[in-house]
């Protein structure tokens, strides 16, 4: 084994069969290894700071499918639970709540396989998003890069984790269950069963089904298991049609983006009223065209002019602390991407459709930096952090334009009354970021309330002891599932940020069945415990009065008139 042996955590007997598998020199029980990641990424103010993450019992890196199934079946063999993860970039994951966890590290299986002309790749997952863009951009094809980052797995992304989701989901499918068309899958118990096209072969990866009922679904609703249910080791993704030409890198360091080919192009457009930005949003969708439409926030505005050679939050400062309410009621802004998909001509008409669209809603175009930071590469993940070092998110969510323009409507208006809201970035009630997907139909949305860093960081001296709580229970409920069982929209941090227990009665108690699928695959409960409940686990372990306003917020989602209570 790789590093000082250590079974404090793990049986060396269990380990030594696991050795067996992968030999010596992809498995480790050394602490340090073990540590090496502990409660990083996206809530590491919850897991990291709060101390609630723990190290791995010990690591293990195959490199075949079939090495895989020999790990799942000696973890079952003795009792040992286990977690897949790849790059980590979500604190719950690096491992858990547990010193007993296998981490199952996929950094070897990285092998990409791209079918050009009939439009996909088999992805092991190993793959990241950047490294299948990579690959598949010089092919005139391309797929989606999540908020979160180029290095995330494709795999964990479909169907770990959240959603795999952003912006370029406006012309591609939103929904990572109609994106994969097969799937390879090792179960709780270490069967192997392949899903989708794979039934058919490696060549079928162009239709979404294989012969007999699809069964993909079981890997992810509205979103994935957290590791609860076994591994993906192979995914058939679905590709888009691009444009030929190259990105190149351009500038240096921070400074730096790349420069767009003339059939890919960004507008920035401000409005002078928000109805006015609504209404072009809505004829934009109507006409079908551009390949991203957001609206931004100015915070996000400021956050994207920091760059260079001045520290990036003090910069940020000094940007919003010149705004106030009446600035920010003022400002309204979209941005839109146009790809020529066809040809140069196919932009230009585009860009004049939505020229007449700007024009007819007393819309201005603004100058363009035609350069790109965060769309098919690498988004600024980072920047999420730049306002007050933490990463505020409290709802991410997706439904009809509608329901999230009450949404966001709501979110505003309840951090507003917030008793704690003084905590919080002040956003002079900036209605938040949200873009389009599926030409319009839908929308997604992202609620921010960024908490003072220092405060809930204990070894900063500033620290707050009761800061941690009040924002995770200002996530969970009044600033979370509050706002989104209120009206109706899908979650996207259910599993990961949010007890989906708690949401659950409002949507036709989807947990049931959770629980049947998960008794029924993985009756040891093996398979990446406390996940799909990693959030409820935490939930139990705060204090009792804490504790309240969750269940007050699960009585409300109780209540709501899709439940059957239509008097209320
Ligand atoms: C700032 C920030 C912004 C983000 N924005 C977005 C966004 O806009 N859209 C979006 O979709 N996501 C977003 N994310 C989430 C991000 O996409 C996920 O964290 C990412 O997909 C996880 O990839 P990873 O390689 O780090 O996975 P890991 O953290 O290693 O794993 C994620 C989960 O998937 C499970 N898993 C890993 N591999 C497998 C497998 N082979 N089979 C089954 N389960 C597996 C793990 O057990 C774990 O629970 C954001 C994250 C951050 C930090």
């Amino acid at each position: 084994m790789k590093g000082v042996e250590n079974f404090e955590f793990i049986p060396e007997e269990a380990a030594r069969a696991l050795e067996a598998i992968v030999g010596p020199d992809r498995i480790t029980t050394d602490r340090a290894y073990c540590g090496a990641d502990t409660g990083m990424g996206l809530s590491r103010e919850i897991f990291g700071w709060g101390g609630i993450s723990q190290d791995a019992a010990c690591i293990v890196q195959p490199k075949t499918t079939q090495e895989v199934v020999g790990i799942v079946k000696v973890c079952n063999r003795y009792n040992v639970p286990y977690l897949p993860v790849v790059c980590r970039i979500c604190a719950p994951t690096n491992p858990q709540l547990r010193k007993d966890i296998v981490i199952i590290d996929f950094v070897w299986m990285n092998k990409v396989e791209i079918d050009e002309k009939n439009m996909y790749a088999i992805v092991e997952p190993g793959v990241t998003l950047a490294q299948l863009q990579g690959e598949i951009l010089d092919k005139d094809l391309y797929e989606y890069i999540c908020g979160g980052g180029g290095y995330a797995s494709v795999i964990a992304d479909h169907v770990g984790y959240a959603s795999g989701t952003g912006i370029l989901n406006y012309r591609t499918d939103a929904w990572t269950t109609r994106r994969m068309s097969g799937v390879e899958w090792v179960s709780p118990e270490g069967e192997l069963y392949r899903m989708g096209s794979l039934v058919e072969g490696d060549e079928h990866g162009y239709w979404h089904d294989g012969l007999g009922p699809s069964t993909i679904g079981l890997m992810k609703g509205n979103n994935g298991w957290g590791g609860g249910m076994g591994i993906v080791t192979r995914m058939v993704i679905k590709l888009y049609p691009f444009q030929p030409e190259k990105l190149v890198p351009e500038g240096i360091g921070c400074d730096s983006v790349v420069a767009l080919p003339p059939r890919v192009r960004w507008y920035n457009i401000t409005f002078q009223t928000e109805e006015a930005l609504q209404k072009a949003m809505a004829e934009i969708h109507e006409a079908q065209i551009c390949a991203a439409v957001n609206r931004v926030p100015v915070y996000w505005r400021e956050i994207a002019k920091c760059r260079g050679d001045k520290d990036f939050r003090n910069q940020f400062w000094e940007l919003w602390d010149k705004q106030t309410p009446e600035t920010v009621a003022q400002t309204h802004i979209l941005r839109v991407l146009i790809i020529g998909y066809t040809s140069l001509k196919h932009l230009e008409c585009e860009e004049r459709v939505l020229m007449d669209i700007v024009s007819e809603n007393g819309g201005t175009p603004r100058k363009t930096r035609q350069g790109d930071e965060g769309t098919f590469f690498n988004p600024n993940t980072l920047d999420q952090w730049m306002t007050t070092g933490v990463f505020g998110l409290t709802t991410g969510s997706w439904e009809s334009p509608r329901c999230i323009a009450e949404h966001d409507e709501l979110f505003v208006d309840r951090l507003d009354k917030y008793e704690f809201k003084h905590e919080y970035l002040p956003q002079h009630r900036e209605h938040p970021w949200h873009c389009s997907w599926a030409l319009g139909r839908t929308r997604y949305t992202e609620t921010h309330a960024w908490n003072d860093g220092p405060k809930i960081d204990p070894l900063d001296p500033k620290f707050d002891p009761g800061a941690g709580p009040r924002h995770l229970i200002a996530a969970f409920g009044k600033l979370g599932v509050d706002i989104i069982i209120g009206n109706g929209a899908q979650d996207l941090a259910g599993v990961f940020i949010r007890p989906i227990k708690l949401e659950s009665p409002a949507y036709f108690d989807f947990t049931l069945w959770i629980d049947r699928f998960k008794k029924e695959f993985d009756p040891k409960g093996v398979s990446g415990p406390p996940f799909p409940y990693m959030m409820e686990a935490i939930l139990a372990g705060l204090p009792p009065e804490l504790q309240n306003e969750f269940k007050e917020s699960a009585a409300r989602a109780q209540a709501q008139p899709w439940k059957g209570n239509p008097e209320e």
